[in-house]
């Protein structure tokens, strides 16, 4: 062992109280607090590389074999199945496999949800849901109904049903803003037809898909790597889109072709499907929820009795995927960042409008590595007040 490595090992060992086979394994994976492209968890990885060169003795990788052969369509289907299963979706819902990201969906939504109104309703809690905002307004009448911007987007603001345009065919919101750590704790109601980006919080907990008329979600923040975006819709919103949709933006074209119309992005399909099989067989949503809720409150406790940090975001707006922090000096944020990378505690740096720390702790996020954040934390705290 290097003397890098050693005083890597016996960091850890003193940091974390963890076995040495804990360690070893650790020496290799850092704990990665990114908020996206987000960790995978270990097995899917492994099993990934198991089957990486020949998957299922057909002597060809997934990224090499026929998107339309046996073998890479019974993948996509069972990722289809399972998905189904994990969420609970209800027979008039389509289930598509998309590319071109959260951010794609922008301009799908409102090409094909605009109908003769051609307007529709948003909620504005941050960075992402700008961009929804923007991007609408370049096909219809945008109203955004209500927006945190005033305190840079560090609550949710309240909604009740008599703020809804007549006639808006949709009202849309983020579920969870990544960048702020802020999460709806109930969904808007009444007579609406709900669309949700769900991209940094779809899996984490359950969700009623049918109070839903759309939800989309890039696959990087809790799915798997990126390059699959998934919508899920319900059918009688399909076939209505704008006449100028391309293509390959109408829902209906992939509706009608199981997610084939062209070629799908076939690992990350492969790899989603192995995530999602891999969470059935650990109790699906309901047990990750819990484990989710767990990992969260340890951080958000911690935080809430520091002397030295505390979270930016308060009370029932709190996120349980992404938790912003901050000490309140930028030169002590700074050196905390630097000295976490240290000891294997990665990719903490807060987003530039917020600033600070921020730990994404996705699904796949390990609780030993919030446990281990925050014996880190302590120590800091020790020696800086
Ligand atoms: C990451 C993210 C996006 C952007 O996703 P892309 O797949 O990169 O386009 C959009 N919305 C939310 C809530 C996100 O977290």
């Amino acid at each position: 062992m290097s003397l890098v490595l050693l005083t890597k090992y016996f960091h850890l060992r003193h940091l974390s109280n963890s076995s040495h086979a804990e360690i070893i394994l650790l020496m290799n994976r850092c704990y990665n607090f990114s908020a996206g492209p987000a960790n995978l968890p270990l097995e899917v990885l492994e099993q990934a590389q198991a089957d990486l060169v020949d998957y299922q003795e057909t002597g060809m990788s997934v990224m090499e074999m026929s998107h339309r052969g046996k073998t890479y369509m019974a993948i996509h289907q069972k990722a289809e199945k399972d998905l189904r299963l994990l969420m609970d979706i209800s027979e008039n819902y389509k289930v598509l496999f998309l590319q071109g990201g959260a951010s794609t969906q922008f301009a799908a939504v409102p090409m094909n949800l605009f109908s003769s109104n051609r307007s529709a309703d948003y909620v504005k809690t941050g960075a992402w849901s700008k961009k929804a905002i923007a991007e609408a307004k370049r096909y219809g009448t945008v109203r955004v109904i209500a927006s945190s911007e005033d305190k840079n987007f560090n609550y949710i603001p309240s909604i009740s049903a008599d703020q809804y345009s007549a006639n808006a065919d949709y009202l849309h919101i983020t579920s969870n803003n990544t960048i702020y750590g802020t999460c709806f704790a109930n969904l808007p109601t009444g007579e609406v037809t709900l669309v949700c980006d769900m991209s940094s919080d779809i899996l984490s907990k359950s969700y009623d898909v049918n109070k839903f008329g759309l939800i989309y979600a890039g696959s990087q923040k809790n799915i798997g790597p990126s390059g699959l975006t998934i919508v899920i819709v319900r059918e009688d919103l399909l076939g209505r889109a704008m006449d100028i949709t391309p293509t390959m933006l109408d829902y209906q074209t992939h509706a009608n072709s199981g997610s084939m119309f062209n070629t799908p992005p076939c690992f990350s399909i492969y790899m989603a499907g192995l995530v999602f099989e891999r969470m059935l067989s650990n109790g699906g949503i309901k047990s990750m929820e819990a484990r989710n809720k767990e990992k969260a409150q340890l951080l958000y406790d911690f935080l809430d009795q520091s002397n030295l940090f505390s979270a930016t975001v308060e009370g029932s707006s709190r996120s349980i995927m992404n938790i912003p922090f901050v000490t309140g000096r930028q030169d002590l944020d700074e050196q905390f960042i630097s000295e976490a990378e240290l000891n294997n505690l990665k990719t903490l740096k807060g987003h530039r409008s917020v600033g600070g720390m921020r730990a994404s702790i996705y699904n796949a996020f390990p609780k030993k590595g919030v446990e281990t954040l925050i014996d880190f934390m302590s120590e800091f705290e020790n020696s800086n007040v």
